[in-house]
């Protein structure tokens, strides 16, 4: 993928961060992804009283992207103001092993935007659940 491609996505993220609800821990998050029609959707961190409620920006952009008829994604782009970027976690890339599996991730920090660290979703979560075994009916 071209590296303006790359800073674009990158840059959708971080556009979509100013969008976050983030009201507990002012944790801003933006995600981008891109779609394989070209379509880029994007979506920030909502958080919750209830704080397990919260949802990260990773799958708020999923959740959108999958309702509004993408896939097939190509990239995803995660900003937030962290040294390094920050990495989705656990639950996020759950959700993408299994909705993105080829997917590119690309990290930033808000305030180094051109130093991008790229991870693929396979290397993010190796060996991921990936399908509900089919009901073997009544043990015998
Ligand atoms: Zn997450």
């Amino acid at each position: 993928m071209a590296a303006r491609s790359k800073r674009d996505l990158v840059l959708a993220a971080a556009k979509a961060r100013q969008q976050a609800v983030a009201p507990y821990s002012q944790f801003k998050v933006g995600a981008a992804l891109l779609a394989g029609d070209g379509r880029v959707i994007s979506g920030a961190n909502v958080e919750s009283a209830s704080y397990g409620l919260t949802c990260c920006a990773e799958r708020v952009a999923l959740f959108h992207a999958l309702t509004s008829g993408a896939d097939d994604f190509l990239a995803l782009a995660v900003v937030a103001r962290l040294p390094g970027g920050p990495m989705p976690c656990g639950a996020c890339r759950q959700l993408l092993a299994e909705y993105a599996p080829d997917a590119a991730v690309w990290v930033a920090d808000s305030r180094a935007l051109r130093t991008i660290r790229e991870f693929t979703v396979k290397e993010l979560l190796p060996g991921a659940f990936l399908e509900v075994p089919k009901h073997p009916g009544p043990e015998p």
